[in-house]
């Protein structure tokens, strides 16, 4: 269960800030790290630090150990099938651009569609505006109902038989809306399209089962769940991933190199050209072992309560507009939000003053503030270390900003 215990396992939120306890907001743009996760890293560099797959030493045994290790701990963390369908990479950035640029490329040709939505971040919007430029494809949006959340209608209204690739964040990082990506999953697959679900927002927060989903390929950070930076997945169903072309070559992805020609590993190594992430998957191992001892669908119950507690709170401060679905069973632990008159950046910096740290701007996702009619937001989101009591703290925070900027202007 979710208590106050928690909080004790994450030193760096044991310190005070502009003379006043810590309050992290901010787990949406990168989550804290227990003791347990840096212990491990820690660990790994102590006693097996060594290079992965090639040694016949006892340290690169051990290293490549740990290292596989933590890929078969992803693949029961999202129920694949098979670790051959779980690749590391840097983050969920660099998953949807491997999945745009070889199976893009191979798989869309001119006047085809990619269909994604307004509330993607600028990693799910980016890579498909490139490759729909060069491969003279229209990139399409899936229009968003009034409260921010997506219906099937609209879905089925943008996907059509042009239609190979749709993409869609499961729960966004501004909105904090949760999209039902297994019914748009089965509507791709009726037009013959794949389907790609940013899950950076979403593996920290709630059981993945991509067997369940039925979707073709899953991005998500470790950074995001209590992991370290720097380690992500691709999970991608194994048949379109044996089909794709790696798009980093080099060391450690090569079964035989010639002059003039080479050959691939086999999955999922062919994608992980060069030393990989070692001390980052260990890590991303560790937070995967955290996680699941505290169990996700205590989270997930942590995260709907802590934001039904903070729009509640936050609704009886006048002036104050919070953006996405009114029922806090829509969304994961996410609240953005204006105050009347006060520019966001203002609003964070004095909270901040008062030691809460909250994120403030466009957040990766200038589509959506252009659809939301406003130039930049602020936002509070909330992890398994956070309690009513730091929503109380934002929430004082915000009527000493209110006082402040009431007298300032
Ligand atoms: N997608 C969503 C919904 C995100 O919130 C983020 C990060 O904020 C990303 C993608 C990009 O993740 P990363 O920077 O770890 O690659």
């Amino acid at each position: 269960m979710i208590n106050k215990e928690i909080k004790k396992h994450f030193p760096i939120l044991n310190q005070e800030i502009n003379g006043h306890p810590l309050v992290y907001l901010d787990s949406a743009a990168t989550s804290q790290k227990p003791v347990q996760v840096i212990e491990a890293m820690k660990a790994y560099y102590e006693l097996d630090n060594s290079n992965v797959h090639r040694g016949v030493h006892t340290l690169g045994n051990r290293a490549t150990e740990k290292y596989e290790g933590a890929r078969e701990k992803v693949r029961n963390f999202i129920n694949a099938r098979s670790t051959e369908e779980v690749i590391f990479l840097r983050g969920t950035t660099t998953a949807i651009n491997l999945v745009a640029q070889s199976y893009g490329r191979a798989n869309v040709e001119e006047g085809d569609e990619i269909v994604i939505t307004y509330m993607e971040h600028h990693s799910n919007i980016i890579p498909w505006q490139q490759l729909a430029k060069e491969r003279g494809a229209v990139l399409k949006y899936i229009e968003l109902e009034e409260d921010g959340t997506i219906s099937l209608e609209q879905v089925r209204a943008a996907i059509t038989e042009r239609t190979k690739i749709v993409s869609m964040v499961y729960v966004s990082n501004v909105l904090g809306t949760m999209n039902p990506v297994k019914e748009v999953a089965e509507i791709a697959h009726q037009h013959g399209a794949v389907m790609v679900v940013d899950g950076a927002q979403a593996a920290p927060h709630l059981k993945i089962d991509v067997q369940e989903l039925n979707c073709d390929f899953f991005a998500f950070s470790g950074h995001k769940m209590v992991g370290p930076t720097g380690i992500g997945v691709l999970y991608g169903k194994k048949e379109l991933l044996n089909a794709m072309e790696p798009v980093e070559f080099g060391g450690e992805m090569i079964d035989f190199v010639g002059l003039y020609d080479s050959t691939w590993k086999e999955l999922p190594w062919k994608f992980e050209g060069g030393t990989p992430i070692i001390a980052g998957a260990v890590g991303l191992g560790a937070a995967i072992d955290f996680l699941t001892e505290v169990g996700l669908n205590n989270i997930e119950r942590h995260e709907h309560e802590m934001a039904a507690y903070a729009m509640d709170r936050m609704s009886t401060i006048e002036g104050l507009n919070i953006y996405g679905p009114a029922d806090p069973e829509q969304r994961a632990g996410i609240v953005t939000f204006n105050l009347d008159g006060v520019h966001p950046h203002d609003l964070a910096t004095v909270l901040d003053m008062h030691g809460v740290a909250v994120r403030a701007g466009h957040h990766c996702a200038q589509p959506l503030m252009k659809w939301l009619d406003v130039t930049a937001t602020a936002r509070a989101s909330f992890y398994l270390y956070n309690s009513e009591a730091d929503v109380d703290r934002l929430v004082d925070g915000l009527r000493i900003a209110k006082e402040y900027f009431k007298d300032v202007f």
